[in-house]
């Protein structure tokens, strides 16, 4: 397991935070709707949140691990 392998995506709202997500548990992440989701980083800079989220799960890596279930990737 390697959580860098979680696909990131953004959204391609414009007027929205210029950050990718790669954390579902990421509430700006989850939040953008399905039809906005684009994936790959877009060329933009880690979502703080995420970056936090990602650490976290580090050490919380033998618990449950998060899945992308939302927003829905393809
Ligand atoms: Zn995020």
């Amino acid at each position: 397991m390697n959580f860098q392998n979680i696909p990131a995506w953004h959204s391609k709202k414009p007027n929205v935070a210029n950050v990718y997500h790669n954390n579902a548990k990421c509430d700006a992440g989850s939040r953008i709707e399905t039809q906005q989701v684009e994936q790959g980083t877009g060329g933009r800079p880690l979502c703080r949140r995420c970056k936090s989220l990602n650490t976290r799960m580090q050490s919380e890596r033998e618990l449950s691990l998060p899945r992308l279930d939302s927003p829905t990737l393809r």
